[in-house]
């Protein structure tokens, strides 16, 4: 396993769609590998494939306050990943990502998703997010179609700087910031 170079805006690979994975091969296996080192190294709570550079449908999420029955975060891995459904209501809430490095943002999303995918295996898999989870699920399967959150803003001032010494912007993350009620 190795550490992968995230890519950040202006890469133009992260405005392309990611191909659809037809054969689970140990060369995916590989990458899935490296893309879990890789997230792990930047404190991301995601990441999709092409941050690494890889134009494949692969993403990861991992939210720290999403854990299984002995208290450890569960980790998805989900190939061909998309959103099958979701309800009608939607949150503002604010979104960092490892690829646009230094910023936050305020972005809606829907509050409930249910995911389609393969696991690592290939497997067919469904998984219902909600709230956070379904903020960074929506914030990694916009990766795969070459869309980024700040594409996404709920208005164009609506993103800000992250000042040194504060809470490094990572993937989706600043879960615990409210966002600021529009006036
Ligand atoms: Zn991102």
């Amino acid at each position: 396993m190795s550490v992968r170079r995230v890519i950040t805006v202006g890469d133009p690979r992260l405005r392309r769609r990611s191909k659809k994975i037809e054969k689970i091969t140990p060369a995916l296996q590989r990458l899935i590998d490296d893309m879990i080192e890789t997230m792990h190294a930047e404190n991301g709570v995601g990441l999709a494939a092409v941050q690494v550079g890889e134009l494949l449908n692969v993403i990861l999420v991992e939210d720290p306050d999403d854990v299984d029955e002995e208290g450890h975060p569960r980790l998805y891995v989900v190939i061909n990943a998309e959103i099958l459904r979701h309800n009608a209501e939607t949150e503002a809430g604010i979104e960092g990502c490892l690829s646009v490095p230094g910023y936050v943002g305020e972005v809606e999303r829907y509050t409930q998703v249910l995911v389609r995918g393969l696991d690592r295996r290939g497997k067919r898999l469904r998984i219902e997010a909600r709230d956070f989870l379904a903020r960074v699920f929506q914030h990694e399967i916009d990766h795969t179609q070459g869309i980024l959150y700040i594409d996404r803003l709920t208005a164009p001032d609506r993103i800000w700087p992250v000042e040194e010494g504060e809470e490094e912007a990572t993937e989706a993350s600043q879960r615990h910031q409210t966002a600021a009620a529009p006036s």
